[in-house]
Parts: structure tokens; sequence; C-alpha cells
């Protein structure tokens, strides 16, 4: 009898509650990540009627003060990534969820592939990370990467200027793991990139023919520096050169390669 009197009871107060809640529950924030370590975050809850709250992860505890709700986390002990919902409820079916993560320890971040390789007019692509972190990402001059639950997306706007690289940093605690990227770009017909071309002067070989009598072709080679280029004399005598390299800067590009 008294089992059923309190039941009652219970009842009441659960359709009391029902008449009273809230069709309107706003909260300030809707997702909180926590450290491995816990910490506490306050939640501001706006609502025009009376609310509770109708699920909570059992590693979250929520107090409630009034509008303000204090989100509570332990240290994460188990050695995965958590992550759950809590939910406020009002009237009927209203209800508004706050997302609540929680880190832990970094044991490997392991991408599928330490290269990510664009045509000159860029995109997007992606690459699979094996990780139990959540790592920071630090993208090169040129690429923007951002990491979402296992994936890094990698995008390069179209190149009009030369080819580009760079190196992604993945960086979890003290796990690491660098992603390079590279993009084409605009390359120089001439030099094919390089920014620079065969000599012309010496045909590469980075000495010429010069002119010998014929009574002193025993004694000298007939054969000097190609100052064009770079080759030179250091002296103090006449065999006493430095051949030039074959390779002088492309003038089409001016030795960019571009
Ligand atoms: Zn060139
Ligand atoms: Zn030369």
């Amino acid at each position: 009898m008294k089992k059923s009197i309190l039941f009652l009871a219970g009842l009441a107060l659960i359709m009391l509650s029902a008449c009273n809640g809230a069709n309107n529950i706003s909260v300030d924030k809707n997702s909180i990540s926590f450290p491995i370590g816990g910490g506490e975050e306050n939640v501001s809850v706006t609502a025009d009627g009376s609310w509770n709250v109708k699920e909570c992860p059992d590693w979250v505890t929520a107090e409630i003060h009034d509008s303000l709700m204090v989100i509570k986390v332990q240290n994460n002990e188990t050695g995965t990534p958590r992550e759950g919902d809590i939910v406020l409820a009002g009237k009927d079916d209203v209800t508004v969820t706050i997302h609540v993560k929680q880190a832990t320890k970094c044991t490997h971040i392991t991408p599928a592939s330490d290269k990510v390789e664009f045509e000159k007019e860029g995109g997007t692509q992606t690459i699979a990370i094996d990780t139990d972190g959540s790592p920071q990402i630090e993208a090169p001059e040129g690429f923007t990467a951002t990491y979402d639950n296992g994936t890094l997306s990698v995008t390069a706007p179209a190149n009009e200027a030369g080819s580009k690289r760079g190196e992604i940093k993945l960086t979890c605690e003290d796990q690491s793991a660098t992603i390079y990227a590279t993009q084409k770009g605009n390359v120089c017909q001439r030099c094919g990139g390089t920014g620079k071309i065969t000599c012309p002067k010496c045909n590469g070989k980075g000495l010429v023919h010069v002119y010998v009598a014929p009574d002193l072709r025993d004694m000298v080679s007939g054969l000097d520096y190609c100052s064009k280029c770079g080759g030179h004399w250091i002296g103090p005598n006449d065999g006493d050169i430095v051949k030039g390299s074959g390779r002088i800067k492309c003038p089409d590009c001016g030795g960019t390669g571009q």
C-alpha cells in the first residue's frame, strides 16, 4: 500500500512538472571538450518553464543551480577518448542537447599516407588518421588542413605560381606525425622548372676551345674556361683555371623555374 502511494505521489510530481514544462530551452554552449585531466564548465540555461536533466553520461555530473548548470568531469583513466550527451527536457518532447567530450592520453598518430599531392588546379583531399587522441593540426602556407574524427582534410587553392611544398604537422601530447604536401604550379617551358639551362657558349662543358698558334700546340691544351657559366682564371699560370658549371640562369624565367 505504501509503495503505491509513493508511486502515485511520484506520478503526480511528474505530471506537475510536465504541465509547467518549458516550451523553449536554450543553452549558451552545445558542446564541451575536457582535457584528459577533466575539469569544470558552466552552462547557462534559459527556459520559459521547468526543465530537468533527462540524460547524462555516467562519467559526467551536472549540478543545477537555478539557471546555471555546472558540468564536472574527472580524470579520464579509461585509456580511450569518451563522449556523450547531456539532454535537458522540458514539456513533452522539448529537449536540448549538450555534447560532452573528453580526451585521453594519445599513444599514436598514424596517417594512412605521409604525402598528399595536388595538381595546379587544387582541390581537397582526405587522409585517414589512426589515432587515439585529438591531434592539433598545423598547415604550411598555401594549404589548409582540418582534422575531424579520424580524417584529415587538406585543401589547396588553384596555384598560378610555381610548384609549392610544405609539411603538415599533427601533434597530440608527445606524439606527432608529418605529411608532406605538394602542389604543381606553372612551370617555365624553357628550363622545365629547374631555373637553369645548358650554357650555350660551352654547350655545357664549362670549357671552350681557343685558338692556339701551330707552334705552341704541343705545349698548350687549346681549352680555356667558359666565362659565361662561371669559369675563371685563378693564376698564376696559364692553366690555373676553374672551369664553368656548364649551366646558366634561365633567361626566360630569370632562374625561378616558373
Ligand atoms: Zn626557366
Ligand atoms: Zn659555359
